[in-house]
């Protein structure tokens, strides 16, 4: 009955889904673990009718005019450019740092400190700190040094649970130093907020579409098997497609031990003022177990009585009821545990990974989109 069976509804498959439905004309059914479609991008109402992002804060940026295009077709979009401030000193400072941030952090010698940066890397550059380090001008260096202390180290430990010795030198290395006055955390070409939320686009995506049919609540397990004959569902071999967005460890059962993940604990509070902070999110780069403070109406431009935050709490993922895989921890032996997971399934050539889960690695929105975009072009023509 179905050309496509799409394991999971977030950016990846309901892209895939709904292409495939509109486009080509295929028959998919869309099984869904959770209660709801969207995925990770999911967003709803609190109990204050303030609009919040379940899963924590996303912004879409992106510089390919296909997917802005594409997304186009199910919202319109609220005129919103991303700005971060880090919460350092008792002071609210730019992130990435730039030449705003420079006159906080460096009050007396800034413009001293701007020239310098100017003159020797070009103004509109983004330097990575280790540039800076090598530099022999003992200012520079410290600039460098400002950047690691207070807005990467605590950080980062936090995020990815480490201590100092086990950050990757050339991670740190990266992070970048822009000289410009320009505040926005992303540069890309079109930025913006859905106007209607994101679980709008998905339902706009994926609902009222004939050839889409969805079955929440039932994790993919219940009704497909791998076998030795391919992939059975509802224990008849399917012999269309199956294109799969969820975690691959999981899907087999472990058996190989479980892929890695930082999970976040995500604690929302209502406050009974107009505003609580300067910007949509601050990060807590030297203070705090949590990493962030989302206010949500700063991000959707949402009118609203009192207002709603989110505290991020980054942690380990244990797999235990109720967590999300949410950052995949890449490195040489968690990618050799994902191979032996990808070797099952050398046999079944009706089966496709896609998204943040299934191949274990990180996209932004717009990057799954495309990839998304790309696979049903590759298998449809
Ligand atoms: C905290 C955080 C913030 C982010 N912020 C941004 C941002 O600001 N901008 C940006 O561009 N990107 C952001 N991203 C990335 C963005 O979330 C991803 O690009 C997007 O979610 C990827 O979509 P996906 O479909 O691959 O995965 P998901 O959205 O996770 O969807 C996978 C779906 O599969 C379902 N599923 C899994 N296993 C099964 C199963 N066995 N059976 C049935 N269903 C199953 C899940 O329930 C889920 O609905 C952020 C990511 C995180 C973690």
């Amino acid at each position: 009955m179905y050309d496509y069976i799409i394991v999971g509804s977030g950016f990846a498959g309901a892209t895939a889904a709904n292409i495939l439905a509109d486009r080509h004309g295929k028959k998919v059914l869309i099984i869904e673990k959770r209660s709801h479609i969207g995925g990770n991008c999911y967003d709803e109402n609190d109990e204050h009718g303030i609009l919040i992002h379940k899963y924590g804060p996303h912004i879409f940026h992106t510089d390919s005019e296909k997917v802005y295009e594409y997304l186009s077709k199910f919202t319109q979009w609220y005129d919103y450019s991303h700005e971060v401030v880090a919460y350092v000193d008792e002071d609210f400072i730019p992130v990435p740092f730039n030449l705003n941030t420079l006159k906080i952090a460096f009050p007396n010698d800034a413009e001293v400190l701007r020239e310098k940066l100017v003159d020797i890397y070009g103004y509109g550059k983004k330097v990575p700190i280790l540039e800076l380090k090598n530099n022999d001008d003992e200012d520079i260096r410290k600039i460098a040094d400002y950047v690691y202390e207070n807005i990467f180290l605590r950080y980062t430990m936090k995020q990815w649970g480490k201590t100092p010795e086990e950050i990757d030198p050339a991670v740190t290395g990266r992070v970048p130093v822009l000289i410009s006055d320009d505040n926005r955390y992303f540069q890309d070409t079109y930025q913006g907020m859905p106007l209607d939320g994101y679980t709008k686009i998905f339902e706009n995506m994926l609902l009222n579409n004939e050839n889409i049919d969805i079955m929440l609540d039932t994790d993919c397990k219940e009704v497909l098997k791998f076998t030795d004959k391919g992939i059975m569902y509802n224990n008849e071999l399917f012999n269309g497609r199956v294109i799969f967005t969820g975690p691959l460890d999981e899907l087999f059962d472990n058996r190989f031990g479980r892929l890695p993940y930082r999970t976040l604990n995500f604690v929302n509070e209502y406050l009974d003022k107009d505003s609580f902070q300067p910007k949509a999110v601050v990060n807590y780069t030297v203070s705090e177990d949590y990493t962030r403070i989302t206010e949500y109406k700063k991000l959707t431009g949402q009118e609203a009585k009192g207002t709603s935050i989110m505290k991020e709490y980054p942690m380990t993922y244990t797999g235990e009821e109720g967590q999300i895989p949410y950052y995949a921890i890449i490195n040489e032996d968690n990618l050799a545990i994902y191979n032996k997971y990808l070797n099952i399934l050398s046999k079944y050539n009706n089966f496709y990974l896609l998204g943040r889960l299934a191949e274990y690695k990180y996209y932004n929105i717009d990057a799954i989109v495309l990839k998304s975009m790309e696979l049903v072009e590759e298998l449809e023509n």
